[in-house]
């Protein structure tokens, strides 16, 4: 049986990353959905174990230091990781697993994982991905104008990976991210 297929969903924050692999879940039913460990604390609305795993921060560090982490990285002030083992049981089991990290995280996942499929995700524009950000309405206006700096930093990354999408429709971009992985899944060799 063939290894499942490892997707990387990464891009600045506010491009729709999450919005997309939310859609992605419900178009693929057999799709799995890593679930990264978190020092940041609970949204409204979030759920342990499915959102996130939401650890402390002394733990965090144990689980590096025991290379638990297939990647992990410290994102506006907490650290996010993904747990490896469960990875790579999914994918020894023959499913297809998806990661929506950030770009420092995607960076690291081609380094160890280079069969991996990596798409970027590209906001339209720059004033719509401001507009994405503060509407999202639960950061303050220090946080939005770092995240809008780290955006406009990590567009000159998009070049390192294997596939662009442009989000400026949710469903064409899933429509887009659907058919990239249905012709990975079918390639005659594969990475
Ligand atoms: P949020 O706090 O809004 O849920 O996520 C902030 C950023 O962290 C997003 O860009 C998200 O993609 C990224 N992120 C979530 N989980 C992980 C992870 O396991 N590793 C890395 N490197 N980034 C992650």
């Amino acid at each position: 049986m063939d290894d499942g297929l490892l997707v990387v969903i990464s891009g600045p924050s506010g491009a729709g990353k999450g919005t997309i692999c939310s859609r992605l879940k419900e178009e693929f039913k057999d799709l799995k959905v890593s679930v990264s460990a978190t020092t940041r604390k609970p949204r409204e609305g979030e759920e342990e174990g499915i959102s996130y795993f939401f650890i402390n921060e002394e733990d965090f560090i144990k689980r590096i230091n025991n290379d638990e982490f297939l990647e992990y990285a410290k994102v506006y002030g907490n650290y996010y990781g993904t747990p490896k083992s469960e990875v790579f049981r999914q994918l020894e089991e023959g499913n297809d697993i998806i990661l929506e990290i950030d770009i420092q995280g995607a960076l690291q996942v081609k380094k160890n994982y280079p069969k991996g499929v990596f798409i970027f995700i590209l906001p339209p524009s720059l004033s719509e991905l401001n507009k994405r950000i503060e509407n999202r309405g639960t950061d303050s206006k220090e946080v939005i104008m770092k995240r809008m700096q780290c955006a406009y930093d990590e567009l000159n990354y998009a070049f390192e990976y294997d596939y662009v999408v442009v989000n400026d429709e949710v469903e064409t971009a899933v429509d887009k991210i659907k058919h990239i992985i249905f012709a990975e899944k079918n390639r005659a060799v594969r990475k």
